[in-house]
């Protein structure tokens, strides 16, 4: 089984939990997320942006599912937090290669929770003069919103716990997971105390 093979690419099995989204579901939803893309940019001059790191393993799946010609940029930024909480302060590490201007934007997100990150990208991007900007995340954590956004290409919704898999990592582990899983959460907790006692 997937989840098998990927329970050998780790050294710290205990921190993974459940299996939330098998490698064949995920599979599943970026082929349908393609081809929705597919029908809707047929004749435009698309352009895959994606933010590094998380976004990358979907978009490469995602860019191959969509039967067009496309261009593919990169983002790279930092997020400023204040006491652990997300303060939707960004700034920009790694630009864009390419100008966006009169161009057809897709932003390739891995997860939006808050929304405060993909808000401030949209907000710089707009101020490039892009045809359109359109955003598609894999996973939608829409429960825990705070920017208003309009997410056109949305493939799971998700609850709060912490995942981890197809990108999205824990202490920069787990990206390479073919499913997404839940963390476990009493080994983390150990993991926070620890850290804690040893600062
Ligand atoms: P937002 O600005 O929407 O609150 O934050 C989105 C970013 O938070 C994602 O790109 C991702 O880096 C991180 N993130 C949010 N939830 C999770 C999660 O459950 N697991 C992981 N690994 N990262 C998450």
């Amino acid at each position: 089984m997937q989840e098998d093979k990927d329970k050998n690419k780790l050294t710290q099995n205990e921190i993974l939990g459940n299996v939330l989204f098998p490698s064949w579901e995920i599979n599943k939803k970026v082929a349908e997320l393609g081809k929705k893309i597919t029908d809707d940019y047929k004749g435009k001059d698309l352009l895959l942006v994606s933010v590094l790191r998380g976004g990358v393993i979907f978009l490469s799946d995602l860019a191959r599912k969509i039967d067009l010609p496309l261009s593919l940029d990169f983002m790279s930024i930092s997020t400023y937090d204040v006491a652990g909480e997300d303060t939707g302060v960004v700034r920009i590490t790694k630009d864009l290669e390419q100008s966006i201007e009169g161009r057809e934007i897709i932003i390739v997100e891995d997860i939006i929770d808050t929304g405060l990150t993909i808000s401030y990208l949209m907000r710089n991007l707009k101020s490039r003069f892009p045809g359109s900007i359109a955003i598609c995340t894999l996973l939608d954590r829409d429960i825990r919103r705070i920017a208003e956004i309009e997410v056109k290409y949305s493939g799971f919704k998700i609850g709060e716990k912490y995942i981890v898999g197809y990108g999205l990592d824990y202490k920069q582990r787990f990206r390479n997971l073919d499913s997404i899983y839940e963390l476990n959460i009493d080994t983390v907790k150990k993991d926070i105390e620890s850290l804690k006692a040893n600062s």
